[in-house]
């Protein structure tokens, strides 16, 4: 208290305190209106919102992290030198501390074991998740043609959001736990491709299950064609089928070549499958997101989809299956690592199949909310630590009705939105007060640093004077 007042006697003190109990208000309040109830298509949407600015807010401390913590090292010592006070010492290193456990707390927040209840009824036994590498939203509506002519068989939604940071492994393991990468632990490429973006971002062996393990428990097949053969080795476990591909058209084949021969397997178990087109975001990188070849690469990709739809209308599995479509992050110029993350963070979405809705567009969405939809679906458990909302409105209301009588869909879809809504305030809150801790604490370092320095220079300017005149 006695510290207070001696700020405020300053006026300058006074502004600065200000502005600084403005920022956090505005923190407080800003975010909290988007997670009101409104209708579904908007919550969809302020959902997609809040996780993109989730995803700036781990931007911003990635940028800012090694100049705060070189300020904060400077700054005290400064203090120190000029004032020689071993307190002021101590009152700043409790408060780097108290930032550190706050920056790890979501990185070692426990996860809770795995239930497995018994299955519910599936709304379908077959799922299929194709990832298109690298695919900005607007391109993906403007050249996938072949999913645009069938656009009027899907419920699809113009832009989801990918997660931070805006790369190929942390998002695919996104979609298969629907867990942001802060907890799921694979923030960054393999340790062989160094897309580490700053101190906190690491390849990490995922530390949770994901739904291609928990389809295996309740004796779902699965398999994965991708093209990291790093990501084939942490996704799904030893009973999943992988096969590293080496080019979209191989990946496309190779799985509806393994559906052709396993047909009746499958067609018993059920399947969950996840198909990577890659060369999206490879002719990305070469070309730019404003080219001709990848918009080329992307309506190659749409055609590869209808190659899929095409074989499991000849096998007659039109009735139980579902394709989703979508990428795992969007494109900006030749890149989409260190870019800021809502121009690369839209990416798009369309799904089919008889459970799902025609002709129907959502609000938003998140890849993390892939793997709880999915999981209704085939009417298994999302994985725990999975944060992700699933997708209901996708779902024809009558249909799942004639097969799960109970459920209400209408009502249970806003009570998910409204639930995934706060989860994602809270953590905005968490990543949102971070930030602004530590930019404000390097100001008030640099400016006491100058407040002390003038004080100092004024006192030797006073020695000066009395020994001059003495
Ligand atoms: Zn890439």
């Amino acid at each position: 208290m006695e510290f207070l007042k001696v700020i405020l006697r300053n006026k300058r003190n006074k502004i600065i305190l200000g502005l600084l109990v403005v920022s956090y208000s505005m923190l407080l309040v800003l975010p909290f209106l988007q997670t009101l109830r409104t209708n579904p298509f908007v919550m969809e949407s302020n959902l997609s919102s809040l996780d993109a600015l989730r995803s700036i807010l781990l931007f911003v401390l990635d940028s800012i992290l090694t100049l705060t913590l070189t300020v904060w090292v400077f700054g005290i010592l400064g203090v120190i030198f000029l004032k020689r006070r071993l307190t002021v010492l101590k009152r700043m290193l409790g408060m780097s501390v108290l930032f550190m456990t706050l920056l790890s707390t979501t990185l070692i927040a426990p996860i809770g074991a795995q239930e497995n209840p018994e299955r519910e009824l599936p709304l379908a036994k077959k799922v299929f998740i194709i990832t298109f590498d690298g695919t900005r939203a607007d391109v993906f509506w403007e050249h996938a043609t072949w999913i645009i002519n069938h656009k009027n068989e899907s419920t699809w939604a113009y832009r989801i959001v990918c997660e931070y940071p805006t790369v190929t492994y942390p998002n695919h393991e996104s979609i298969a736990t629907g867990a942001w990468p802060q907890i799921h632990g694979v923030e960054a490429n393999s340790q062989w491709i160094s897309t580490a973006t700053s101190l906190l971002r690491k390849f990490r062996q995922p530390r949770m299950d994901d739904i291609f393990d928990i389809a295996d428990t309740y004796g779902i097949m699965t398999a994965l064609f991708l093209a990291p053969p790093v990501l084939l080795g942490i996704m799904g476990n030893s009973h999943t089928y992988k096969k590293a591909v080496s080019d979209s058209n191989d990946s496309m084949t190779s799985a509806i070549n393994y559906i052709k021969a396993h047909a009746t397997e499958i067609d018993s178990k059920g399947f969950l499958a996840m198909i990577h087109l890659v060369d999206s975001d490879t002719t990305g990188h070469a070309f730019g997101s404003n080219s001709l070849q990848y918009a080329a690469q992307i309506k190659k990709q749409a055609d590869l989809v209808g190659d899929l739809y095409s074989t499991i209308i000849d096998l007659g599995w039109e009735n139980d299956s579902i394709i989703i479509v979508t990428a795992d992050h969007g494109f900006y110029g030749f890149k989409h690592l260190n870019v800021w993350p809502p121009l690369v963070a839209d990416i798009p979405l369309w799904m089919w199949g008889k459970p799902i809705r025609k002709n129907f567009q959502l609000g938003g969405g998140r890849l993390v909310d892939i793997t709880p939809t999915v999981a209704f679906i085939l009417g298994i458990p999302t994985p725990s630590g999975s944060i992700g909302v699933p997708l209901l409105r996708a779902l024809d209301e009558d249909f799942v009705k004639s097969i799960r009588e109970d459920v209400n869909l209408s009502d249970l879809a806003i009570e998910k939105l409204s639930e995934g809504l706060f989860r994602t305030y809270l953590d905005i809150l968490l990543w949102g007060f971070i930030d602004l801790s530590m930019l404000w604490s390097a100001f008030i370092l640099v400016y006491s640093n100058l407040l002390l320095i003038k004080e100092v220079s004024r006192k030797s300017r006073e020695l000066r004077i009395r020994t001059e005149k003495g």
